[in-house]
């Protein structure tokens, strides 16, 4: 069940449950919801407060380090899948992106080094391209 705070045109507060938020949109598109001070049917929501039955707990904070560990992993996949199956032309990328971008170049998926204002000029002429999150030395790969 969900209890949303409405308010209708004159601005009356009230309060009514609604099985799911979609159960109140069919309800409301059919005028079915209407003030109880005034019979308007010119419901809209306030503030949605879902209720549980019984007491729950405050969800608990983030955990930061968790959360950081888990973009790092996220970071690290997309990096192994770029090094594993585009092509590594380093400083020559913006030269390189450009030449296939306007079909001087064979069609395939790239990565390498670029300035930000390359990268800002490729944009700007409609290539696209994207950073690679980047990392921490990796480790394993260490000597
Ligand atoms: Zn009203």
């Amino acid at each position: 069940m969900i209890r949303y705070a409405l308010s209708c045109d004159h601005d009356h507060g009230f309060e009514a449950w609604f099985a799911s938020s979609s159960d109140y949109d069919d309800q409301a598109a059919r005028g079915l919801v209407e003030c109880p001070f005034c019979g308007s049917t010119g419901v809209r929501k306030q503030v949605m407060a879902p209720a549980v039955a019984g007491t729950k707990k405050a969800a608990p904070a983030p955990d930061m380090a968790k959360m950081q560990a888990m973009m790092m992993q996220a970071a690290r996949q997309v990096r192994d899948h770029v090094e594993q199956n585009f092509d590594y032309v380093g400083d020559a990328f913006a030269r390189e992106a450009r030449d296939i971008h306007e079909g001087r170049s064979e069609k395939r998926e790239i990565y390498g080094e670029a300035t930000p204002a390359d990268i800002k000029k490729l944009k700007d002429d409609g290539v696209s391209c994207a950073a690679l999150p980047s990392l921490p030395p990796d480790p394993k790969k260490a000597n």
